[in-house]
Order: structure tokens, then C-alpha cells, then sequence
């Protein structure tokens, strides 16, 4: 077995100007401009106070949400039983177009695909979509960019752009819903049944506009999609006092730490955030989430040659959620795509099975993850982990992977 350990500050992050930089924090948009109010934004009594504010009898918000929760419909001329003369004044109300299709890559034999959409600033946000045997889940993003700096992340240096509106995150989800409906992922029509916020950004630090999009999720037409919260993931790299307002929420979705190392000595250069709260405040939280909600917690963890794949890292790991409890968590190692020369690479066979093994021994209930998407371009997410040498002269590219745990029957 290699005895050799890289850094995660090894190498300077993606776009750095010398050699030393390192990752900075940010938790302020370098925009401030709002998305156009949407509908979804607005909660049922919202709606109709808007509708009614058009000169336009209450009783319509309920249809307009019904188009648009049950029947997927985003424009008004597509709402026939609507007036026509109503159509156009509530489009412009109340259904700006908040997605603009840039680019759709599919990937796994159509099973998969990543859209890259412009939103009305031109930021650029990116969403996936992937068909399994008894699922289809979408993976979408909270922000455009991402203030948490992760050195393996391309969306990390990018830093902050702003957070989503609800509206945004919300038509994510129905444009994903429509596409399984018509059946344009996989063979024939499906249905949406989960949603993970493992794309661009932090969810948990776009907290307003998450509790927002999870309220439309959950709750039942003509409020939302009325999804189960149950097949709701939200991912966090360590946002401790959101996550206890999570606990809190009412909504028991399922909470996935990104932890990547079990020691604040390596995860304080892996995950910038770790220098707020360190790796035992984030289990607390983690294990305060399991027993306020009931919702075992995944644990996400990228398996990097040399650098967190050691047996006696697998060991602490286990250590450190034993002491909190049995069985409240899950843990999901993550094989990285092999990539030479770079220190974000995968880990060999023999380490990534000892590492789950030393997991497994220990009483951890322990997942490989499958991957996703990781034959098309750009992405980023929670879990994009890996970094692409694409030649000697410093230019780098990140490798997407979408991840999705690999259940027995698949
Ligand atoms: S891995 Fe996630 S939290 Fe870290 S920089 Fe990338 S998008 Fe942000």
C-alpha cells in the first residue's frame, strides 16, 4: 500500500493567478439583481392577491396553479380553458420565462441528460436529469456559481454569482417533470420521483429561496408538485446553523453532508467551510438532523488517491459516527474518474475496497455510488469532484459527476 499523502492545496485552484493561491470564502452575490417574480414564488393567498392586482377574479390563481403544477404548463396560451383575453395580461404577470435552453447533452445512452440554461441576467445554471430502472431523479442548482471555494470544484472558483429565486429552482423541476412526462429521457414517458439539490452552489446558503422550492415540492396541487419528502435530498458541505433550521422545517427530506475527510487537518484545506465549523460540530448537527426528522443521514465521501483514502481515515470515520449512535447514517464513498497527473484522482481498486470494507467491519452501512454523466462536458455540483488535466499549460477542466446512489437491483 502507497504511504504517500498529497494536499489538497497541492496544486492552485482552477483560474488562480501564482502558484500559492488559495480558495477564499465568500458568502455575498457579485449580483444583487432579483429573477422576475414568477408565480411560483407566491404561495396560494400570494397568488390571488396577484391575480386580483391584475383586475383578474382570485378564483383564477387556483386554475393558473393547477396548469401549472399538475399539467407542467409554463405558458399561458398553452392554458386553453383561460380567456383569451386574459392570456397575454397574466403571462406578463405572473409567467416571465425564467429558463432559456442554452445547451442539452445526453449522456448513458439517452438515460441522462444535463441542461445548461441562461437565466434573465445571463447567468448560467446547469440541471440533470437521469432515468433509472425504478427512478428518475433530477439534480438541480441553487446558485449560479458557488461562494464555498472547494479547491476540487470548478463552480467553487468561479465564487458567488447569486443565489436562485425560488421561481428558478421551482422551474427546474417542472421543465424535468414535462420532459419525463413526454418521455424525452430513456425509453418512453416516466415520472419525476426525486429531486436533488447536488448541482451549482450551496442550498443551504440560499436559505429563503430553498425553504420555498421545498415547500412547492411537497405540497399538493394546486400548491406544488406534492412530491414526498422522502425522495428530496438536500446536500450541504457544512452550513451547522442551517442545518439545525432544516431540522426544524417540518420537512423531513433527507440530509447529505459532503464530508470528504474525517480530520479538520485535511478537511480544512478540502472544504474551505470546515474553517467555521469543524468536522465534529457538523456530525453533531448531522446526527441532531436524524433525530429531529427520523431521515438517516448520507454521508458523501470522495475517495482521492493519496489523499483521504486511507484504512485509518475509513477507521475514523467510523469512530467518529459510532460515538453519535447506531445506524443513523449512511455512508457513500465516490469513485472519482482516473485522471494522471492530477492529485484529484481516483483511488485504486484495492484502496477504495479496503476503505469500504474498514467501513463495513466497523457496523457502517456503506453504498458505492454509481456516477452519472461523467461522458459530457462542464457541471458541477456537491459531488463534481474531479479535475481533468487537459494539458501541461495549467489549463485544467473539471470532469462532471452526478452522482446517484446504486441501489441492489440496478
Ligand atoms: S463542491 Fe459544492 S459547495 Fe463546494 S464549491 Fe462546488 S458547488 Fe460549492
Amino acid at each position: 500500500m502507497s504511504t504517500r499523502e498529497v494536499r489538497p492545496t497541492d496544486q492552485a485552484p482552477e483560474g488562480a493567478t501564482h502558484p500559492n493561491a488559495k480558495p477564499v470564502l465568500s458568502f455575498t452575490a457579485r449580483r444583487r439583481g432579483k429573477a422576475p417574480r414568477h408565480l411560483v414564488d407566491l404561495d396560494l393567498a400570494e397568488r390571488k392577491e396577484a391575480v386580483a392586482a391584475v383586475g383578474i377574479p382570485a378564483f383564477r390563481a387556483d386554475q393558473l396553479s393547477r396548469h401549472y403544477f399538475e399539467h407542467m404548463l409554463g405558458d399561458t396560451a398553452q392554458m386553453t380553458d383561460l380567456p383569451a383575453s386574459l392570456r397575454p395580461k397574466l403571462g406578463e404577470e405572473l409567467f416571465p420565462k425564467l429558463l432559456t435552453e442554452i445547451t442539452a447533452q445526453h449522456a448513458d445512452k439517452g438515460q441522462t441528460i444535463k441542461t445548461l440554461w441562461e437565466l434573465f441576467d445571463g447567468a448560467r445554471v446547469e440541471s440533470v436529469l437521469m432515468r433509472y430502472p425504478h427512478r428518475t431523479t433530477l439534480c438541480l442548482s441553487s446558485q449560479a456559481g458557488c461562494g464555498m471555494a472547494c479547491p476540487f470544484c470548478a463552480t467553487g472558483q468561479m465564487g458567488l454569482t447569486r443565489n436562485l429565486s425560488t421561481g428558478e429552482m421551482v422551474e427546474q423541476v417542472r421543465v424535468a417533470r414535462l420532459a419525463c412526462a413526454r418521455g424525452d429521457i430513456g425509453d418512453g414517458p416516466t415520472h419525476l420521483t426525486n429531486v436533488v439539490f447536488m448541482g451549482m452552489g450551496e442550498p443551504l446558503a440560499n436559505w429563503r429561496h430553498l425553504v420555498g422550492t421545498l415547500h412547492r415540492l411537497v405540497r399538493d396541487v394546486p400548491e406544488g408538485f406534492g412530491m414526498s419528502a422522502r425522495n428530496i435530498t438536500v446536500s450541504t458541505v457544512g452550513l451547522v446553523p442551517a442545518i439545525d433550521k432544516l431540522s426544524g422545517l417540518g420537512i423531513p427530506v433527507t440530509l447529505a453532508v459532503s464530508l470528504h475527510a474525517p480530520d479538520d487537518d485535511l478537511r480544512d484545506d478540502l472544504i474551505p467551510i470546515n474553517s467555521r465549523w469543524k468536522v465534529g460540530e457538523l456530525l453533531d448537527a448531522a446526527r441532531r438532523y436524524f433525530m429531529a426528522t427520523g431521515r438517516r443521514v448520507s454521508i458523501e465521501y470522495a475517495l482521492i488517491r493519496d489523499m483521504n483514502d486511507q484504512p485509518w481515515r475509513a477507521q475514523l470515520l467510523a469512530d467518529e459516527l459510532n460515538k453519535r449512535g447506531r445506524t443513523w447514517a449512511h455512508v457513500n464513498p465516490i469513485p472519482l474518474n482516473p485522471t494522471p497527473g492530477s492529485i484529484w484522482t481516483a483511488s485504486t481498486q484495492s484502496a477504495q475496497d479496503e476503505f469500504v470494507d474498514t467501513l463495513r467491519r466497523a457496523g457502517i452501512s456503506t453504498t458505492i455510488r454509481d456516477t452519472r454523466g461523467s461522458d459530457i462536458d462542464g457541471a458541477c455540483g456537491q459531488l463534481a469532484t474531479a479535475v481533468e488535466k487537459v494539458s501541461s499549460s495549467r489549463k485544467k477542466r473539471p470532469v462532471p459527476v452526478h452522482i446517484e446512489r446504486r441501489s441492489e437491483n440496478e
